[in-house]
């Protein structure tokens, strides 16, 4: 007697609850869930948007990933680059994901050029709230950017991380 998980589909994933035994073996009971409910972190908002759960405007969709409009643009075109799994941050991603979410982002930027005649973009990822992030499910940023739109993203210099930067190099290079 167990819960057996029987089943695994794309859409759905079926654990049987199972009696009796060789032959005999009747499912008593069955509970189906949706994989995506199973990677999903409790009030992630990201998550809900990622099961549809919450509505978002999408430009692209596939069984991993999503890209859609950010509700609180920057800029014409702001979008959100996601995987629909909950990883935290860039670090957390796997290496094939990673990879199909860079793609994306390229993809997605040179729609933005051709559709909306931005003349450039930035590309941000903020990871953990010390570095900005609002929501704590991995997401890439494309602002278009447009001559004279007002938005300064800058990082200015500072120069007491300047005296260190030897010394950072080889610290860093010890866990490569
Ligand atoms: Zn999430």
């Amino acid at each position: 007697m167990a819960w057996v998980l029987s089943e695994f589909k794309s859409r759905q994933v079926h654990f049987d609850f199972k009696i009796g035994i060789g032959k005999s073996v009747q499912i008593v009971r069955r509970f189906s869930v949706s994989p995506l409910h199973i990677q999903m972190e409790k009030n992630c908002i990201f998550c809900k948007i990622a099961s549809g759960e919450i509505p978002a405007t999408k430009v692209h969709e596939d069984d991993k990933l999503l890209a859609f409009m950010d509700i609180a643009p920057a800029n014409v075109g702001h979008t959100l680059i996601i995987p629909k799994k909950h990883h935290e941050i860039l670090t957390d991603i796997p290496d094939d994901l990673l990879k199909g979410i860079t793609l994306l982002t390229k993809k997605i930027a040179r729609a933005i050029l051709s559709a909306l005649g931005a003349e450039g973009f930035n590309v941000i990822m903020n990871n953990k709230e010390v570095a900005g992030q609002v929501v704590p499910h991995a997401h890439i940023h494309i602002i278009p950017r447009y001559r004279g739109d007002g938005q300064q993203l800058h990082i200015s210099p500072n120069p007491r991380a300047k005296t260190s930067v030897d010394e950072t190099a080889e610290k860093i290079k010890k866990f490569l």
